[in-house]
């Protein structure tokens, strides 16, 4: 199964992508998150997103491009996979395409604004790639990672003005891609829902036909 995971920020990608990853035993590809290493690194790389990420905004199209035709060409990807955080505007899309990638579903979370807005500022997350959220999926010890046992942290993005940008960012450039995937028959949805299981089941009816 080749999956796109699209989503608001905050609405609930990552965490969903994990519970897929686990049980479909294919690999997940976040691109926020090989951003984010690469700013802790504090590479090239690195040091061009932030820039673009303090401002709520996309990082170029060509560098994400970039970063996803490589792991895409990896032996790890060849059994399936999950983008989460790509595409995020009609060029990243045209450029999958372009590279020949067949990909058999797009999920889409659907949360509204007001509620995402509330949920990052409870979110945690973890360098493992983890996420929490201190009432509705708070990790075992209080800022903990169940994982790999780091100290969570919050992300300076998740800043309430910081969020505010990401969303018109996500209006204006990505939510294009539910029409663009939808004329291809390939768009499904789910909505989001408080508990991070009832969201999984959702998801997991979205993908049943998938299963082995
Ligand atoms: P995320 O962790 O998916 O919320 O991504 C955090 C930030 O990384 C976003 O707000 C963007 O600035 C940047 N980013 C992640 N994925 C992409 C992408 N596919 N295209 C452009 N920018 C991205």
């Amino acid at each position: 199964m080749n999956l796109i995971l699209l989503g608001a920020p905050g609405a609930g990608k990552g965490t969903q992508s994990a519970k897929i990853s686990e049980k479909f035993q294919i690999p997940a590809i976040a691109t926020g998150d090989i951003l984010r290493s690469a700013m802790k690194a504090g590479t090239t790389l690195g040091l061009e997103a932030k820039a673009y990420i303090d401002e709520g905004k996309l990082v170029p199209d060509a560098v994400v491009i970039g970063i996803i035709k490589e792991y895409l060409a990896s032996d790890a990807c060849k059994k399936g996979f999950i983008l989460d955080g790509f595409p995020r505007s009609i060029p990243q899309a045209e450029a999958l395409d372009e590279m020949g990638v067949k990909i058999d579903v797009v999920l889409s979370i659907e949360v509204p604004d007001e509620k995402i807005v509330a949920r990052m500022s409870g979110r945690r997350v973890c360098s493992c790639g983890a996420s929490y959220h201190v009432e509705h999926n708070p990790p075992k010890v209080a800022d903990v990672c169940d994982n790999c046992g780091s100290a969570l942290y919050v992300r300076a993005d998740d800043a309430p003005e910081t969020v505010k940008k990401r969303l018109s960012t996500f209006h204006a450039q990505t939510e294009p891609l539910k029409e663009y995937y939808a004329k291809k028959g390939i768009l499904a949805t789910v909505e989001g829902q408080e508990k991070v299981e009832d969201t999984t089941s959702l998801v997991f009816r979205a993908l049943s036909r998938f299963e082995a």
